[in-house]
């Protein structure tokens, strides 16, 4: 990156109200490079090595999920604040070893601030619990931790759109970056695109194992995609998907 790259990176950031950077720590060989340079502030020519290129991040090096959520405090960095009741961060075990990445709240996650509480928050609750309970995993709902892509609901429930996928992403990776889970579970098709930029559909992607950043990620079925009458049939591949993800995480 250039100097000029940089800056834009950083003004863009601003623009959207970020307040302050961190940086990762450098990558070896990189060690005598001063440390990491207040937000803003003009980052030298020389600190930019054409061959390695400094990784700027939102995230600071202690990341964790309490500061991740006041960083967001009353956000409004994207439209989608402007007719959200609650902000749904995500619930669950901060320590969880799995995480479960859906779309973004509908009503009823809205009106009570938490993640998957209505009918497709119940489906995944029999999912997890009665997959566990078959398989002799155990565990509960309560053991993996749960959050989306967007944290506030869109209009409608329509699809995230990409400046608000990647505005909010940028908080969903901190929060898979702080709890650094065995592996996640993306619940269809917007949770894939933001964990693995890709535009392959769920139908390619469940079953096998993909990554986002060094964790395992498995693709499966939204569960309102389950829901539907017609999709029954995706119900079994939904179920052989998760009894992968637990066996991996917890045997
Ligand atoms: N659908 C999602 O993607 N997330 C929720 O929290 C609820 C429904």
């Amino acid at each position: 990156m250039t100097q000029d790259e940089v800056r834009k990176y950083l003004e863009y950031y601003q623009d959207l109200g970020v307040k302050a950077i961190y940086r990762r720590e450098l990558p070896l060989g990189q060690a005598n490079i001063e440390p990491a340079a207040p937000a803003l502030e003009k980052i030298p020519e020389s600190a930019i090595s054409p061959k390695s290129t400094v990784v700027l991040s939102l995230a600071p090096d202690h990341d964790n999920l309490q500061k991740i959520s006041e960083d967001i405090g009353d956000c409004k960095r994207c439209r989608l604040h402007e007719a959200r009741n609650r902000i749904v961060f995500g619930s669950g075990n901060a320590q969880a070893k799995l995480v479960f990445v859906g779309e973004g709240p509908g009503a009823d996650e809205d009106e009570q601030g938490l993640p998957f509480v209505g009918r497709a928050g119940q489906l995944l609750t029999q999912m997890i619990d009665g997959t566990a309970s078959k398989e002799g995993i155990p565990i509960r709902r309560s053991d993996v931790y749960i959050c989306n892509v967007v944290k506030c609901r869109p209009p409608e429930n329509r699809t995230p759109q990409p400046d608000e996928m990647e505005i909010c992403g940028e908080f969903l990776f901190r929060q898979l970056q702080a709890i650094r889970p065995k592996a996640i579970c993306a619940l269809g098709s917007t949770a894939a695109k933001a964990l693995l930029g890709t535009k392959e559909g769920v139908m390619r992607l469940r079953g096998k194992w993909q990554k986002w950043r060094d964790i395992p990620v498995m693709v499966t079925y939204h569960p309102s995609y389950l829901l539907r009458p017609y999709n029954q049939n995706a119900k079994k591949e939904a179920w052989d998907d998760l009894k992968k993800v637990l066996h991996y995480v917890y045997d």
